[in-house]
């Protein structure tokens, strides 16, 4: 079995985002040689995930405003930030959105279904954060 491991560095100009990153996990991939295996892609910070859905610009839009509806920015408003910290509602969206995702390597490509693409979603960005990319195989 061989294996491949890269990281991605994010740094988004928003606290809240959502970046295509399917063409880097690709490169990757080609990179790596493999043509039959797994692609784990995971976040690797508490306040960012990664996901896979449409590239469809609406829906981003859809999930950030739902995802505030659901865990609203707030200095007060969480536990968490009695640590002197203000990103509590980052890490539950973080956690709604999941950490990682995994996509079968069929004949050297990413063995998407329909209009999937990977995402990294950041919610409490302006700052350095890494995605692994971690792929298996012969
Ligand atoms: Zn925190």
């Amino acid at each position: 079995m061989r294996s491949h491991t890269a990281h991605l560095w994010m740094n988004t100009s928003e606290r809240r985002a959502m970046v295509d990153i399917t063409g880097e996990v690709e490169d990757e991939l080609a990179r790596s040689g493999i043509k039959e295996g797994l692609c784990l892609v995971n976040a690797m910070h508490i306040t960012s995930s990664v996901f896979i859905n449409d590239a469809e610009s609406g829906l981003h839009r859809d999930f950030l405003e739902w995802l505030e509806r659901l865990a609203p920015y707030s200095k007060e408003g969480y536990a968490h930030n009695r640590t002197g910290e203000d990103n509590g509602d980052a890490h539950l969206k973080r956690t709604v959105m999941g950490r990682e995702v995994v996509v079968a390597v069929t004949k050297g490509r990413l063995d998407f279904g329909p209009w999937e693409r990977i995402f990294y979603g950041e919610f409490d960005g302006r700052r350095k954060k890494r995605v692994m990319v971690k792929i298996i195989g012969e």
